[in-house]
This record gives C-alpha cells, structure tokens and sequence, in this order.
C-alpha cells in the first residue's frame, strides 16, 4: 500500500511561514478577480481568501458582472496594477467566452502575477529561470521535496499540458533533471508510457481516468484532478492505484491544499520583487 502524500501537515507549516514573513514585510495585499458566479470557482476562491487572512494578507474577492466588457476588464487590471498595496492579482479562470484570457493576463503586472501565468513569467520558466509559477506544480515539487522523492534521474511522465498545471510541472521537473515524457489527449499508448512512469503526474479532469493496471510498481503518483461526482470528490486516479504505487498523493487532501499554500508564497514573493528584496530578470 503506498503511502500518502498528504498535503496538509506541509501546507499548514508554509503557511505558518507565510505569515511570520507577512509580518516582516509590514503587510501585503492580494486581489482576486472572478467574472461571473462559476461556483466551483467560487469555493476555490473562498478557501484562498480564508487561508491568506488567515496569513495576516489583506485579501479582496472582486466579482465582476458576467456581462463586463474587456475594457472594462483591462481597466480594473490597469487600476490593480498601479494600486501600491496590491502585491498580488489573480484573475480566477476560465472568463466567460467573450474575454480573451489571454489579453486579460498579459494586461497583469508581471511582477505581481502570482499565478505565474504571465507570458513573461511563463518564459522564463521556459528559459529555466523561475520567478512567479503556477501554484499547484510548486506545490507538487515541495511535496516531493518533503517526502525526500528522488527526481534527479527519472522518468516522469505528465499527462496533460494546461498553462497552469501540466507544462509548468513538466518544466519544473525537467530542472530537477527528470526525463520528462507530456501526455495528452492525442497521444498514442498512452498506457505503455504511464506504465514506464517512476513519477507519474495526472492533471486531466476526468475521474479516475489512470486505473490500478497503468501504474508502474513502485512509483510515485501525483493525482491533481478534481473532480466533483454525486460520490463526492475523486481524483483522476483510482484509488486501487495505491495499492501499485510506493507513494501517491490523496484526493482530497493533496495537492490541493498545496496548491493554496503557494498561492501566498507566491503573493510574498511577488512583494519582495515589486519592494527590491529580491532580484527580478529584466527582460
Ligand atoms: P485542462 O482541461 O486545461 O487540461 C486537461 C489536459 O488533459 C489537456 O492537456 C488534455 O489534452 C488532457 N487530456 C484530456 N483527455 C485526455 C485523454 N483521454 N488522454 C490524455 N490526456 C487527456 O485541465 P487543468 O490542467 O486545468 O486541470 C486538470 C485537473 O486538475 C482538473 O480536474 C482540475 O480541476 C484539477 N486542478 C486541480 C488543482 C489543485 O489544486 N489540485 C489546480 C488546478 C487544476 P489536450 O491538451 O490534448 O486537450
């Protein structure tokens, strides 16, 4: 039976130390925009807000009219971005199908794009330089770290290649020097390279979609997905993979709450780039 990657005893000691660095740092501000009600957007939101003022950050759920205009959009952006204590802004996705996402967070400040999604910071992520990344690859990596997971050496396999999860963890795991395989909706046996997986990351969105059979003996199994089903809340994974797997992470209780906690690493991060303290590339 592989042992749990639990989230939380790690996600609750960063937060710990968000906060002791929020206090050094004399406060910091977070905004989140959210167009439209999408409601699985809006617990996802909650539980971010929660745990930033939790944190002692000053943190602001704007909603916006699903019927906002892109100026109007770019503009409460544009009013963000010069607004001193904003060290953070997240625009929750996705927008409702007449905002082009992509504008929206170009239009973002790339100093204070804590979801890393920025071209700029997505770049450099690309150049191997990381500054701001999506939350929940970072999350995924400090778990590994946590748990002494060697990544040095090899294999892993991701499928699915979003912005925000599944090529941000690819680079991520190509810099701790892993033989990194992307999987995706057109790739051919797909089972022959799961089955060859020592790290195994599955960000795609459909419950239970890696069965026991796929996983490599031994290995370790990220589950990112989230799905709600009328049994409640299940991974991408079966949870029969664990008794294949050495070490797997749970749904609920994984990544999720990993994910959280970068959220307001990354919001301090962004305060000490946008305040001097730490060294932000150029361009
Ligand atoms: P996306 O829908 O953006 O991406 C899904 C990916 O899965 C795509 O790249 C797609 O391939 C691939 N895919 C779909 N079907 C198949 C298939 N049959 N075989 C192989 N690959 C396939 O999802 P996200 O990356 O945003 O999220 C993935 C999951 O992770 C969701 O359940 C989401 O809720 C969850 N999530 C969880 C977070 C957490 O904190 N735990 C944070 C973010 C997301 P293609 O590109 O070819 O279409």
């Amino acid at each position: 039976m592989a042992t749990l990657l639990e989230g939380p005893p790690l996600a609750t000691r960063i937060r710990v130390e968000v906060a002791e660095e929020v206090r050094e740092l004399g406060g910091l501000g977070l905004v989140t925009l959210q167009v439209g009600e999408d409601p699985a957007s809006t617990i996802y939101l909650r539980r971010k807000h929660e745990a930033a003022q939790g944190a002692g950050i000053q943190s602001e759920d704007r909603k916006l009219p699903s019927e906002i205009s892109e100026d109007e959009l770019l503009g409460v952006v544009a009013e963000l971005n010069s607004d001193e204590a904003v060290d953070g802004i997240l625009i929750q996705l996705p927008l409702p199908p007449h905002l082009d996402e992509a504008r929206a967070i170009r239009a973002i400040n790339p100093l204070k794009d804590v979801d890393g999604l920025h071209p700029f910071n997505a770049g450099l992520l690309y150049l191997g330089r990381p500054t701001l990344v999506p939350a929940t690859p970072l999350g995924i990596m400090a778990l590994l770290a946590e748990h002494r997971i060697p990544v040095e050496g090899a294999d892993a396999v991701v499928i699915g290649r979003s912005d925000i999860v599944g090529k941000p963890i690819a680079h991520l795991l190509l810099q701790a020097n892993a033989t990194v395989t992307i999987c995706h909706s057109r790739t051919v046996d797909l089972e022959r390279r799961t089955l060859e997986a020592d790290v195994l990351v599955v960000a795609v969105g459909s419950p239970e979609f890696v069965t026991a059979d796929m996983v490599k003996q031994g290995s370790v199994v990220v589950d990112v997905g989230i799905n709600r089903t009328e049994h409640g809340v299940v991974g991408d994974v079966a949870s029969e993979a664990a008794d294949v797997a050495a070490f797997m992470t749970p749904v609920p209780g994984g990544v999720g709450p990993m994910t959280i906690a970068m959220v307001l690493r990354n919001t301090v991060k962004a305060a000490r780039y946008r305040r001097g303290l730490l060294a932000f590339p150029k361009g």
